[in-house]
């Protein structure tokens, strides 16, 4: 992938080095006590169901309240120039915004440019402490991306998903969860689950949810490369092989222990492939309509 051909957003922002911001054991919740493992869960499931996990928190201790203070103010700035890793996460974002701004002018809406904040560790978002484990993830409640690049070390090592058009179709993904926010999709899914619609297991609304942003990294993709004509043999094979090698099932194969809260409700390997297929074909946004579709 010929990633230097793209415009670098002014987006990415550079929390790395940062502790999180909740200073020495993170949450520490008054009453009865969640291990760090179950408070990662609810964030990631408040995060999937974009519900305030601070809430669900509170719900399961009792009302307990966060006993420290405001988090520590969070340096926050640009990446440096010279950090190849990071000018590559720029490229892709900006692509990203260039590509959803033209569809959303077309389709007379206005496109906002999300944030993405690079961490490592931990990082304090507005939908909880988050901790490296969870994975990339995208916070509605502050339309930020979360991303800690050691995941994609860990998809080549783990899971044998490398290359970086795999990388960036993972950055394409959680992008496609701030367009559903923005078109509402997300506040809609919402509405279900309060109406007590079915939201887990196989034709749920979250694996609906989750491959319809694997559809959405695929007219992203198809855009991208009318635009900046950016791709090499083997690039689409590469996230391809990233959306197969971290489908739900293969996680739970290759799963020790690791909690990936974005994952655990993403369809198939087979599945995410054919989304991501069906929204590379045309690169159309009507192609991607996973909560109408019959058969996943
Ligand atoms: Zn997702």
């Amino acid at each position: 992938m010929l990633w230097k051909k793209g415009r670098r957003s002014d987006n990415v922002v550079d929390e790395r080095g940062d502790d999180g911001g909740g200073g020495g054991g993170g949450f520490r919740m008054g009453g009865k006590g969640l291990s760090l493992g179950a408070v990662v869960l609810i964030v990631g499931f408040g995060l999937l169901t974009g519900q305030d996990p601070m809430q669900i928190l509170g719900q399961l201790t009792g009302q307990a309240t966060q006993q420290q203070s405001a988090p520590a103010p969070q340096t926050r700035h640009a990446p440096p120039a010279n950090d190849q890793q990071a000018e590559f996460v720029r490229s892709i974002l900006g692509d990203t915004e260039d590509t959803w701004q033209a569809i959303f002018q077309q389709a007379g809406k206005q496109y906002r440019d999300p944030k993405l904040v690079l961490f490592s560790g931990r990082v304090n978002s507005a939908c909880g402490l988050a901790s490296s484990a969870t994975g990339p993830f995208y916070c509605p409640a502050d339309q930020q991306v979360y991303l800690d690049m050691s995941f994609f070390d860990e998809m080549s090592r783990r899971f044998s998903a490398s290359g970086d058009f795999a990388q960036a179709y993972v950055i394409a993904h959680e992008v496609g969860h701030h367009v559903q926010t923005l078109l509402g999709v997300s506040a809609q899914v919402d509405a279900a689950r309060q109406r007590g619609q079915r939201m887990e297991g196989d034709g749920g609304l979250l694996v609906r949810q989750e491959l319809q942003a694997d559809c959405l990294a695929g007219v992203w993709a198809n855009h991208a490369q009318q635009r900046l004509n950016w791709l090499e043999p083997g690039d689409i094979e590469e996230a391809l092989n990233a959306a197969n090698a971290i489908g739900d099932d293969r996680l739970q194969q290759q799963g020790q222990g690791r909690v990936v809260p974005d994952s655990f409700t993403h369809g198939t390997s087979a599945q995410r492939v054919r989304w991501f297929k069906a929204g590379f074909a045309q690169g159309q946004i009507g192609q991607c309509d996973t909560f109408k579709a019959k058969s996943l």
